[in-house]
């Protein structure tokens, strides 16, 4: 069986900067649809201006692993949508945040943070591959370079479950920048390339770690077991 992933993007800065549509003129989340659809991926896309801000009922429940693209319009996510995601993360479906996604509200709800950071002008910055034995990190090199916006700590996140990625940057600072989280059942990872006049989704690496990133979240499906029904009373066992 596929693994079923939905591409949520904003969908703001490839229609207003020149530079942003020069890298990605159908959108980023047009983009990242081409990069990981494959026997093994199905995926389909979604944007703030759709209908019920492209995320029905019917699409969350029908979603493995939603990916979350958002910037400028964070506020705008209607707050019942973000409930509705937290629930099925809870119930399994995995979520992979990118780039400034962690100001987003279901980034923030579901970790339980500001997802405050520092910021700063894009450069050439080198991820390091912490866990090369983790899945996410599979086939990717010790190290790798990308010219992206800088993100520095402190970045006030609960403690991780994992840190895979650690970016250094040419101004010297550092980040957290590849790290799972998992709440409930579903498994969760925040990845920070992308910034939207960067061309980091164009790298193979970045690729390699997405595809993974896939996999990794996709929920475990538990044959017979049903998660409605697992709030109750015990019987002694013995
Ligand atoms: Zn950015």
């Amino acid at each position: 069986m596929s693994i079923r992933v939905t591409i949520w993007n904003e969908y703001v800065h490839e229609k207003s900067r020149p530079e942003a549509a020069a890298l990605y003129p159908c959108g980023i989340h047009a983009f990242l649809r081409d990069v990981l659809k494959s026997e093994e991926i199905e995926v389909t896309t979604a944007t703030l201006e759709e209908p019920e801000q492209g995320l029905p009922d019917a699409v969350l429940e029908n979603t493995d692993v939603l990916i979350w693209w958002g910037h400028v319009k964070h506020q705008l996510v209607a707050d019942e949508l973000v409930e509705k995601i937290e629930k099925r993360v809870h119930e399994g479906m995995g979520m992979i945040f990118l780039h400034s996604a962690h100001k987003s509200k279901p980034f923030c709800r579901i970790i339980g943070t500001t997802g405050n950071l520092t910021w700063g002008r894009e450069q050439r910055c080198v991820l390091w591959n912490l866990m090369p034995t983790h899945p996410i990190a599979k086939g990717v090199p010790a190290h790798f370079e990308l010219r992206e916006e800088l993100y520095s700590e402190p970045f006030f996140v609960p403690k991780p479950d994992d840190l895979i990625f650690c970016t250094w940057y040419e101004d010297g600072n550092l980040f957290r920048g590849g790290m799972t989280y998992t709440r409930g059942l579903g498994k969760i990872f925040y990845f920070h390339p992308g910034h939207e006049i960067c061309n980091s989704y164009y790298d193979k690496n970045v690729q390699q770690v997405l595809k993974n990133a896939v996999a990794w979240c996709a929920p475990t499906r538990y044959e017979g077991f049903d998660i409605s029904k697992c709030h109750k009373q015990t019987e002694p066992i013995l």
